[in-house]
């Protein structure tokens, strides 16, 4: 595998990922290229051996699966995990702020985001608009303004000279960004806003009224190559967009003959607890419908999870906050999270299975554990394994600035973690 034609494939997927929507929109859409049919959950499903399906919720998780040649009761099924969403900041219901002559926007803190580097970045909005058409029939849309339509300025350390020393982020007073100049009596409500970005669309949208919408503040630097050496990935949403875009192209490419899913899902950074969430029955509905609720506990004590996040990277000028024996290097390969009270859901087993496949293959890993006397991350994986009951790794991509409006990677890791993978979905038992 070529790292520069992975990566910039990579870059390419997350441009065009500004939210979980637009994510689950480019998967849909790689799937159907390489010929999964799309499945939809009102209807009757009757799935064929050795078939490719995907199904979405909500529009922001994904299922994709491959049934198999062989019977997936017997032989369980190897599935990938990863989470669609990223933190950031979302845009309130009415947000239209007016002060000073400015139009501003209330925003509301998605996920545990890392506050100070949103400031003067050239953002844009996208997401999801619910709207009326002229007939008065619901319909949605995705919408990306894709150029810098709002930003949120620092204020100079001349009036707050303790800023490096102290400065903090009130969510509520201190984020609302700046979308023009505009005077109260003249300005035009934000639903009216979308409504005429829609209604630029070619071919042209019928849009009667904006209801409602889900929305996201994004940043529109696009993801590129750092270091003096392009050995470093700097882009947005790497956590996970990074992992789901791994677990699509290794199903993808997969040997056809094993049943194997990947499941991306959205809500990760708030807990996973919604309808789409990994907290939530879609995985288990998908599951039960495709073999019987009768077999799946047979064929899931045949199979393993994956779960696919990234991992904290020994950072060199905070080298402390990691445990002396387990500091993952970046383009040192994927790291095995390990946490005893079940942060990750990774047992002996499970990293046994992983290392001697990844040895097999000739590549790297590493492993983590957080320090002591620290707390830890989660992920979907517990959650998954929880529920499920299935055995279930921990792993990722070791990163910096994890939860930055600005992530970073090493250029290697990807690809090591894509070719195990694959390796992993065609595995004939993993005991
Ligand atoms: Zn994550």
């Amino acid at each position: 595998m070529d790292y520069a034609a992975f990566n910039q494939e990579l870059f390419d997927f997350i441009g065009n990922s500004p939210t979980p929507y637009h994510a689950v929109g480019q998967m849909a859409e790689r799937l159907e290229a390489v010929g999964f049919e799309p499945l939809d959950e009102r209807a009757s499903w009757s799935l064929e051996a050795g078939k490719r399906y995907y199904v979405t919720r909500n529009d922001s998780s994904l299922i994709a699966f491959q049934t198999g040649t062989g019977n997936p009761v017997e032989s369980g099924f190897r599935m990938i995990g990863a989470h669609t969403d990223s933190p950031c900041l979302r845009i309130k219901p009415n947000p239209e702020i007016y002060k000073k002559g400015f139009y501003q926007l209330g925003v509301e803190v998605y996920g545990g985001a890392l506050l100070n580097p949103w400031f003067d970045r050239d953002l844009s909005i996208a997401g999801r608009v619910s709207f009326a058409d002229s007939q008065g029939k619901l319909q949605d849309a995705l919408i990306d303004f894709k150029r810098p339509v709002v930003t949120i300025p620092s204020l100079a350390i001349h009036l707050d000279r303790e800023a490096n020393n102290s400065r903090t982020v009130n969510a509520q007073t201190d984020l609302p960004p700046v979308l023009m100049q505009s005077a109260e009596a003249d300005a035009v409500p934000f639903k009216a806003l979308l409504a005429a970005e829609l209604a630029k669309r070619q071919p042209a949208l019928d849009v009667g009224q904006v209801l409602d919408y889900e929305l996201s503040l994004y940043d529109t630097q696009k993801p590129a190559l750092v270091g003096l050496e392009e050995e470093f990935i700097a882009s947005a949403r790497l956590d996970n967009l990074l992992s789901c875009f791994i677990g699509l192209k290794a199903l993808i490419d997969a040997d056809s003959s094993q049943a194997a899913v990947l499941v991306c899902n959205d809500h990760e950074e708030v807990g996973s607890m919604s309808a789409e969430g990994a907290q939530g029955p879609f995985l288990s509905s998908v599951l039960d419908r495709w073999i019987g609720a009768g077999d799946r506990s047979r064929a899931i004590a045949q199979s393993m999870m994956i779960s696919a996040d990234n991992a904290h990277g020994v950072h060199p000028n905070f080298a402390d906050r990691h445990d002396g024996n387990h500091g993952p290097l970046l383009n040192a390969g994927p790291v095995i999270k390990v946490n005893n009270n079940q942060r990750y859901a990774t047992n002996s087993r499970t990293a046994a299975l992983y290392r001697h496949l990844s040895e097999s293959l000739s590549l790297p890993c590493q492993t983590f554990v957080v320090r002591s006397d620290m707390g830890c991350g989660s992920t979907i994986g517990p959650l998954t394994a929880g529920n499920l009951g299935v055995r279930t790794l921990d792993i990722g991509v070791p990163q910096f600035a994890m939860h930055s409006i600005r992530e970073m990677i090493g250029f290697r890791d990807g690809v090591v973690l894509y070719k195990v993978l694959k390796a992993f979905l065609g595995l004939e038992a993993v005991g």
